[in-house]
């Protein structure tokens, strides 16, 4: 699962934003959720950043699986993104942490990890 996620990441040219105010009325989205969203063909995915680090990745899953299961319902895409975070090991979550977190969030992550060092 997490292979399949990696591989959109890295490879179908899908660009994660990160906003603050998630529109409910733009065009084109599949599921609109306040968490976010994506754009299949913009190739983008919206991400709320008023939520915090955890609730974004489970929500970049989500919107991921949406892309790879087009036809799995909300309440299953749902599901199958809290049983994949929950399994995630450290570094496959430190991999989508990166695509969710501002610049300014990674360098005080990349701080506070020297700092325990
Ligand atoms: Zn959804």
């Amino acid at each position: 699962m997490f292979d399949k996620l990696k591989n959109i990441l890295l490879h179908s040219g899908y660009r994660v934003i990160l906003t603050k105010k998630i529109e409910k009325d733009s065009h084109g989205g599949l599921s609109r959720g306040i968490k976010g969203y994506i754009l299949p063909d913009q190739l983008k995915i919206f991400i709320n950043k008023r939520f915090g680090a955890n609730d974004r990745v489970v929500t970049l899953i989500h919107e991921l699986l949406h892309e790879i299961y087009p036809s799995k319902t909300e309440n299953q895409v749902d599901r199958l993104s809290k049983t994949a975070f929950s399994k995630l090991n450290v570094s496959q979550l430190g991999f989508l942490q990166f695509f969710i977190m501002s610049p300014a969030e990674i360098r005080l992550t990349l701080k506070a990890n020297q700092h325990n060092a």
